[in-house]
């Protein structure tokens, strides 16, 4: 970037929010991905209005500009692939109102989601979305790849709370979408757009967001399996007995083992897999639900129904299953986390194929994930420096994205697109839907210099 167009954002930012040595840039060249490009500038802004400057200068200079919350994205959605400035969010994180009457909060894009529940609970309220990232994603890279979490099942994702927000278009202009009220349908849908957008249609600075009630009773348990298949079936058979756990994570036995390693969690080291259910709500019903869980998990090749008696066994449990990717991640160099996703009726076809994939391609893999929501993470570890490894890995990954397609389900359940499922999009939406979402990025953004060459290319752009 020419000295002339630093001076310009240190002017919109000031010095001390305006990076652009060396070695700041590499820190802001990688998120939770594999990919990695440095920027030329990278900026944190404070309001607003000097987003829209920004964008103002940037469509002026033809300058890409690169949405990032925390990085914590795992498909390369905030690395900024056409350089140009990347502008950090997170100290964008102020409550600007908390209305407990209508059940609402509405925060700045930066903050963390994890610092939305202690302001909620002074009014008996909670956010339900709560990805393993809880404690350091941000809102807004939230809402840009609608992320999910672990009480799926039960609440819904990100796109369930999203009620309002104001958004930076990518010329400058600044808009309100969406309404604080129940119902609203003046005109397109155009907050629910802008979830899962990936940073692409403009840049969010403030959410609304829906909160529900704390449930007055939990309910958990660890139900430890004997083989894949028996915790795979017994996801489908609590949903079809009519109960909805608002948690059912699945973990198997090289992640069991690679948390072990890693953190004492108390977890079985020889269970061929675990599933970690939790019921709440009423006391009563939480209780009931969890007697209905424990009967249908028992038909299911079950060794151990495992109960938790106080909050702290409780918190043990669940530390498992937080630390799950740390944990594989230490296993070997590298690892390629994937979030293929199916019908939970499909779950044991899925759990099989994955198992088939990684032997036939003689990689190690270790899979947890949301299995209440049919969302699995199988996660190949790897070396990357071998490149015969990663040969295999790849004809691995294309082969799962097609069997998640084939079982009619989907190559992304939480994480987006980005760089990393890039080449595979078109099998899952066809050349007819690539087009639509090409036609409307290009209504937004006419320059394509939002986050340019994420998620698809631009037909003037076949290069990237
Ligand atoms: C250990 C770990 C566990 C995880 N667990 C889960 C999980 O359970 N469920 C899940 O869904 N994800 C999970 N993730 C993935 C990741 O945390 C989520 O995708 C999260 O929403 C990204 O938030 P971020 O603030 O880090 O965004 P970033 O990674 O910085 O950005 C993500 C995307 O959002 C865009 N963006 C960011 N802020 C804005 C904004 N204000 N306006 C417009 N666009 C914006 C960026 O351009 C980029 O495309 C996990 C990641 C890690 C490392």
């Amino acid at each position: 970037m020419k000295k002339s167009q630093i001076e310009e954002l240190q002017a919109i930012f000031g010095t001390t929010n305006t990076l652009f040595e060396k070695e700041d840039m590499i820190a802001y060249s990688y998120d939770a991905s594999h990919v990695e490009i440095e920027p030329e500038a990278v900026v944190f802004p404070s309001t607003t209005e000097q987003i829209s400057q920004l964008m103002r200068f940037a469509y002026r200079e033809h300058i890409p500009v690169t949405p990032r919350g925390q990085g914590s994205g795992l498909s390369g959605g905030s690395v900024p692939l056409k350089k140009g400035v990347v502008l950090v969010m997170d100290r964008m994180k102020r409550i600007i109102d908390f209305d407990p009457a209508n059940r609402l909060i509405t925060v700045e894009a930066g903050l963390t989601t994890a610092d939305i529940d202690p302001i909620a609970a002074q009014a008996g309220l909670f956010y339900p979305p709560d990805p393993g990232s809880v404690g350091f994603s941000t809102i807004g890279g939230n809402v840009a790849e609608n992320a999910g979490g672990l009480r799926g099942l039960k609440y819904g994702v990100t796109k369930d709370y999203v009620k309002m927000m104001k958004v930076v278009l990518p010329q400058g202009d600044i808009v309100i979408l969406g309404n604080k009220c129940v119902k609203h349908v003046a005109g397109f849908n155009m907050e629910g757009i802008f979830v899962g957008s990936e940073g692409m249609l403009g840049i969010m600075t403030e959410v609304t967001l829906s909160l529900l009630p704390i449930p007055e009773h939990r309910e958990s348990a660890l139900a430890i399996f004997n083989s894949l298949d028996g915790a795979a079936k017994a996801v489908s058979a609590i949903i079809a007995a009519g109960v909805t756990p608002s948690t059912m994570e699945f973990m198997d036995n090289a992640t069991i083992n690679a948390i072990q390693n890693f953190k004492d969690c108390g977890l079985p080291r020889d269970a061929e897999a675990v599933l970690l259910i939790e019921t709440d709500g009423e006391k009563n019903s939480a209780i009931a639900e969890m007697a209905k869980v424990e009967a249908e998990v028992r038909k299911n090749d079950i060794r151990e129904f495992a109960r938790a008696k106080s909050s702290e066994e409780r918190d043990k449990m669940f530390a498992g299953r937080r630390v799950a990717l740390n944990a594989l991640a230490s296993v070997r160099p590298n690892l390629i986390l994937e979030d293929a996703t199916v019908m939970r009726s499909k779950l044991p076809d899925m759990v099989r194929g994955i198992t088939d994939i990684a032997k036939k391609y003689q990689l190690q893999v270790g899979i947890f994930g949301h299995a209440g929501d049919g969302n699995l993470h199988p996660t190949f570890l790897v070396d990357m420096r071998d490149k015969d490894e990663m040969a295999r890995t790849e004809k691995a990954v294309a082969e799962l994205f097609q069997l998640a397609i084939d079982l009619d389900g989907t190559i992304s359940g939480e994480h987006g697109i980005g760089l990393e499922k890039k080449p595979f999009l078109e099998k899952q939406l066809g050349g007819a839907g690539i087009r639509l979402l090409q036609n409307i990025k290009k209504t937004f953004d006419p320059e394509n210099l939002l986050n340019p060459g994420k998620m698809f290319d631009m037909p003037e752009d076949r290069t990237v």
